[in-house]
């Protein structure tokens, strides 16, 4: 897919102006435009980390999820998508590592760094394992690092992800706060969509992550992240509203933030589902602020 030409200087302009203000009011008030700033990439470390180790796990504790210090980084991740594993056998089941999740996404994000699995391996600039709290209530899955991502090594940090943001932060919580990591942990080519032999090849790596962080719910950014979690080919329309599970950890399903940029029209329908999410944590959303310009937010 061939990037179309770029538009002119004003009316890109007022098409970030336009977005920032429908952001505003659909998931909060002004102050989305002041983006935050995102997870410090991690440094690498070198290691080798134990095969894949099939288990649903039990999320981590409140106690454990306080943000430590130096957090903010890759991932490690779990086994098969069957949803039949008794208490037992998710106990076994618990990846080495599910001591310590930072050190344990360290480490795979090592072996991301040096899989080659898929030809994507050997034309990356950057794996990009994901990044976020090792110890995350909220796991945000999404599809395949674009450019941007390539370049930096972070997930989510181009104008998705800058959408991404606002959406987090509307919730009450922060980019440091959560986790956020993609089906595919390298870019394909010319933005195009995943492969359904890279999809398979790579989605380990995200379910060892999520094995890894324990999160206590789940939310798939678009259909091919809810397809690689949960074994669907239903349309997302089909899939949203619904608590769906990925090894016992609850999963909502909501539009992916590019596709939002591009639809605008359906975030109101993604604030939805992120409504739906903190109802399964048990949360209620934030308390809207208001401004004498706006009125109530949206
Ligand atoms: N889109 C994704 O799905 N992931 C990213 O990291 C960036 C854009």
């Amino acid at each position: 897919m061939s990037d179309p030409a770029p538009a002119p200087r004003s009316a890109r302009l007022e098409d970030a102006l336009r977005a920032l203000l429908d952001d505003a009011a659909t998931f909060g008030v002004l102050g989305f435009g002041a983006e935050s700033p995102l997870p410090a990439a991690t440094a690498a470390v070198p290691a080798t980390v134990p095969h894949a180790v099939p288990g649903a796990v039990p999320p981590s504790t409140d106690a454990q999820r306080t943000p430590q210090k130096g957090v903010g980084e890759p991932v490690r991740a779990a086994p098969r998508t069957d949803a039949t594993r008794t208490a037992a056998e998710s106990r076994e089941a618990q990846p080495p590592g599910s001591d310590d999740p930072a050190a344990g996404l360290l480490l795979l994000a090592d072996e991301i760094e040096s899989c080659r699995r898929c030809p994507l391996g050997g034309l990356r600039a950057h794996a990009v394992p994901g990044q976020g709290n090792p110890r995350a209530e909220i796991f945000f899955v999404g599809e395949a690092p674009g450019a941007e991502e390539d370049l930096s090594g972070l997930a989510f940090v181009g104008e998705a992800g800058r959408l991404l943001t606002k959406m987090i932060e509307a919730t009450g919580h922060s980019r440091e706060d959560v986790f956020v990591a993609d089906v595919l942990k390298c870019r394909p080519p010319g933005a195009r969509e995943p492969g359904p032999d890279e999809i398979d090849g790579c989605r380990e790596h995200l379910f060892r992550q999520i094995a890894l962080v324990r999160p206590r719910v789940i939310c798939a950014l678009g259909g091919h992240a809810a397809a690689a979690l949960l074994e669907t080919d239903e349309p997302i329309g089909r899939l949203r509203g619904v608590e769906h599970r990925f090894r016992g950890t609850p999963v909502v399903v909501t539009f992916h933030p590019a596709h939002l940029l591009r639809t605008p029209s359906e975030k109101s329908k993604a604030w939805e589902d992120l409504k739906f999410m903190l109802k399964l944590l048990g949360k209620e959303p934030p308390a809207r602020p208001t401004t004498s310009a706006q009125g109530p937010a949206a």
